[in-house]
């Protein structure tokens, strides 16, 4: 998953009495099939309608539940409570049932045969891992809709059918059968992660590692044709340079959805033959986007199939928190940053850039181990730790590149620490351990920490011990130097107003205010639409950045703001707040060691030598 920085999950944490392993098991059942009602009837009262199909051999109970979550989103949305009018019947004659607890349903046929329970699922969520529906339109993930039978594992087959309009289109992972938008899946695992569009969307694909690329966007009309190139554009280049490190795009073909709005939660999931973004309008046309794809699309590798042993399989009842997120998260986000600079859309600026930052998120959090941060994830925690393991885990497997390359004279790299565990673990059907990754990590780095590193730590058992299961700093300026890098922070001092905007046609209007800021100071109130501040226009979301810089250190002690507010137009005046922030800078050190210049150069291009 990637979310944007300062957008809080909201989780609801349960307690471990009242999940699905009731103890019960559900008396088997065969012939699973699901059946979506997703036509214009449906969408436009923000409902789904589910249907799920099968045979009973007798009149035992059968035990359903709906998962908790959804892989990938680490917090427990209990898919649950959108449900309503639940029922089930055989052969037209209504079933007794009854709840187990707030997410499972015991039903009692009468006899053997068919069964069919139906509910109606409530589509209204701005969230990518929650279904979502507009007037011509509908988003779900299996997790949302496809209730599983308790206790009988996850590998059965299924079948799927989405009854939608004759014009409406549909879209997803899922193995093609036959008839009108019917599918097949292996497993529930398979059949929960493959999200599925249906309706008018936009839909257009390309040829790349030798698979098909779609994207699928909504609504249509953000598919122009120079969005489309420009994305097909990225994708050409940054998924060889992910498919290089694994060896092989282990997808059938893989779909980008994306869906823009004015008010998205936004950011991306990952799945493992796709992504699901979600951007705001004023976004759709923002390199940033780059970087979202890169990281999400790396996923379909790390952490879609090869995956900590504390996740493997996952299970959906109930919260998986694993140790290991920073390699999951961050190692990622380290990857999506590389496949940019590798595949030529960032020069090795924008990779040091990225650097900087994640050093400087790192330094603006409190000491927190990275393994403590990754099982956070959970509970989105208060203390400035929360999300933390995307930049110190993007960090530390950078660091960890740096060594096993100084280690092994560059023959080496995290490349291919990432395709063994891939090859060990992920094709031997399980996760990876906290044993397999160190000691991959040691073999990788010719089974010796280098003499410079030392100073650092005398293993990569001592490592772990010290930089990523403890709080110790980072070892960051002396391991950038076996890179012929250095980092330098200073400080600046730039004016903050204390708000939260939004952009759409009509401007860029303040949704958040903050008391105490310098906004509410001046006056300005919810839905003022800011026009100028200063001498500076702000025309977007991105606009705000650049005014901080515009006026950083300023010592004028007030700024005239600009604001539409109704009908008028205001000028309030700003009092200027500067606050001080530490800027971090990620540079090349002149005429670095041969050495240090050889793993630079290695690790923008993807190499060894
Ligand atoms: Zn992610």
């Amino acid at each position: 998953m990637l979310r944007n920085a300062g957008f809080a999950l909201i989780a609801l944490i349960g307690t471990r009495a009242s999940f699905a392993q009731t103890g019960r098991v559900s008396a088997p059942i065969t012939d699973i099939s699901y059946e979506i009602t997703a036509d214009s009837s449906a969408v436009g009262r923000r409902q789904l309608g589910v249907a799920m199909s099968f045979v009973v051999a007798g009149d035992s109970p059968v035990i359903l539940a709906l998962p908790a979550w959804s892989p990938g989103h680490y917090t427990l949305l209990w898919f649950a409570r959108r449900v309503s009018q639940f029922s089930a019947q055989s052969n037209g004659a209504p079933l007794r049932w009854r709840k187990l607890d707030f997410q499972t349903w015991e039903i009692e046929p009468r006899a053997a045969g068919p069964v069919r329970v139906s509910f109606n699922y409530l589509a209204d969520a701005v969230d990518r891992a929650v279904a979502w529906t507009s007037p011509n339109f509908a988003f779900f993930n299996g997790t949302n809709l496809f209730l599983y039978p308790v206790g009988s594992g996850f590998n059965w087959p299924a079948r799927v059918t989405v009854r939608t309009e004759q014009s409406w289109r549909v879209a997803t992972g899922m193995d093609p059968a036959a008839g009108v938008n019917n599918f097949t899946a292996a497993n529930y695992h398979d059949l929960t992660d493959m999200p599925f569009y249906v309706g008018r969307f936009a839909i257009d694909s390309t040829k790349i590692v030798g698979k098909w690329i779609r994207l699928a966007f909504y609504p249509a009309a953000s598919l122009t044709p120079a969005r489309r190139d420009r994305t097909f554009g990225w994708l050409q280049k940054f998924v060889p340079a992910h498919a290089a490190v694994f060896g092989e795009a282990p997808f059938r073909n893989y779909t980008v959805f994306q869906r823009s709005d004015t008010v998205v939660n936004g950011g991306g999931l990952e799945h493992q033959s796709s992504q699901v973004d979600e951007v705001t309008t004023s976004q759709l046309d923002a390199p940033y986007l780059s970087g979202l794809y890169s990281h999400e699309f790396f996923h379909a590798w790390n952490v879609k199939r090869l995956r900590p042993a504390d996740m493997v399989p996952y299970r959906y009842d109930d919260a998986q928190p694993t140790t290991w997120l920073w390699v999951s998260e961050g190692v990622t986000d380290y990857y999506g940053a590389l496949g940019l600079v590798r595949g030529g859309i960032n020069d090795s600026t924008g990779f040091f850039n990225f650097i900087a930052n994640e050093i400087a998120s790192v330094a603006g959090a409190p000491p927190t181990a990275v393994s403590d941060a990754s099982l956070g994830s959970w509970i989105n925690p208060t203390d400035g730790s929360s999300g933390l393991y995307y930049p110190k885990g993007g960090l530390t497997g950078f660091l960890l590149d740096i060594m096993i390359r100084d280690g092994s004279n560059n023959h080496a790299s995290l490349d291919q620490v990432m395709r063994h565990l891939y090859d060990a673990a992920y094709k031997h059907g399980r996760g990876f351990s906290p044993i397999e990754w160190w000691a991959e990590v040691s073999r990788a780095a010719s089974g010796k920490i280098g003499p410079r590193e030392r100073q650092v730590a005398e293993s990569f058992t001592e490592f772990a011990r010290h930089y990523v299961d403890g709080r110790d700093p980072l070892p960051v300026d002396s391991v950038l130097r076996l890179a012929g890098l250095r980092s330098e922070s200073d400080t600046v001092r730039e004016p903050r107003l204390g708000i939260q905007t939004s952009t759409d046609s009509t401007g860029v209007a303040i949704t958040q205010l903050t008391p105490t800021g310098a906004a509410a100071a001046a006056g300005a109130r919810l839905g003022d639409r800011i026009v100028t501040i200063g001498d500076f226009s702000i025309s977007n979301d991105d606009s705000f950045e650049a005014w901080r810089a515009r006026y950083a250190g300023t010592t004028l002690p007030t700024l005239p703001m600009t604001v539409r507010r109704g009908r008028e137009t205001i000028t309030l005046q700003l009092p200027v707040r500067l606050n001080t922030r530490v800027q971090t800078r990620v540079s090349p050190i002149p005429n670095a060691p041969e050495k240090a210049v050889r793993i630079r150069a290695g690790i923008l291009r993807g190499t060894t030598s």
